[in-house]
């Protein structure tokens, strides 16, 4: 479980997210939703470890790992990560770049685990490729299979489709949606494209301007909008 309390976030002295608490359950999907600028990214950092929290707290299954006075390093959080720029290195095979993390598994578990995962996100069969032979959605598939090969706590992805076409982002979504339920893992995902948070997430956050406008169940974000800018910003409103 993700318990965020209170959180302010900002850089050089200067407040960027304010007032944020929300709680997100163990397997549950999460969206931060909102326009360009709100600050959507930094809260993401911040959770992941990348950037220090001004006030408030971060849990995550109970251990504090943000607040004002102490800060766990990101890559002691098990806390898997997936970018817009997707990241695969280069002069890695398909198989060695989602083993990348798996520094604890015999040659013969990583082989398995990574079979799994190709099998998982619809590449079987692509172990020996690099990755520049494969398309961007493919490269993002893999880049979601190494993040979560080690099986973090709790996986984060900031506009992880942004870059891909209209076409390949509607198969892609439902697709990651079903691999995070399938591994029964918790997730935020970060966007401004209303309908990938309502085909993505359990629980969305609508925010503008470093606030949470709403926390709540998509379903509760669709059909009872608690202020008239998430009415508007959802294309209920006026
Ligand atoms: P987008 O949808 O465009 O990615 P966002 O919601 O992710 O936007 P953030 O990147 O979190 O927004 O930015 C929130 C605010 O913080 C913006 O005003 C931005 O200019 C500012 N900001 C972001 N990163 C830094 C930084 N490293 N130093 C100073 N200000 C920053
Ligand atoms: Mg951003």
């Amino acid at each position: 479980e993700l318990d965020v309390r209170d959180l302010a976030v900002g850089y050089q002295g200067q407040v960027v997210v304010e007032g944020v608490s929300f709680k997100l359950l163990e397997g549950q999907i999460g969206c931060l939703l909102g326009p360009s600028g709100c600050g959507k990214s930094t809260l993401l950092r911040a959770i992941a470890g990348f950037e220090p929290v001004m006030s408030g707290e971060i849990s995550l299954n109970d251990q504090t790992i943000s607040n004002s006075a102490s800060v766990i390093p990101p890559e002691q959080r098990e806390i898997g990560m997936v970018f817009q720029d997707i990241a695969l290195f280069p002069h890695l095979t398909i198989a060695d770049n989602i083993a990348f993390g798996l520094t604890k598994l015999s040659k013969s578990e990583k082989t398995a685990r990574v079979d799994e995962l190709l099998n998982l996100v619809g590449l079987s069969g692509y172990q020996d490729r690099y990755p520049h032979s494969l398309s961007g959605g493919q490269q993002q598939r893999v880049a979601l299979a190494r993040a979560i090969a080690p099986k973090p706590k709790l996986l984060l992805m900031d506009e992880p489709f942004s870059g891909l076409d209209a076409k390949l982002r509607e198969e892609l979504v439902p697709d990651i949606r079903s691999i995070l339920l399938h591994e029964k893992m918790s997730a935020i995902l970060v966007t401004h494209d209303q309908m990938e948070a309502f085909a993505m997430a359990d629980m969305i956050a609508v925010m503008d301007a470093g606030k949470v406008h709403q926390y709540g169940s998509a379903y509760q974000i669709y059909h009872r909008p608690e202020t008239r800018f998430v009415a508007t910003f959802i294309g209920q409103g006026d």
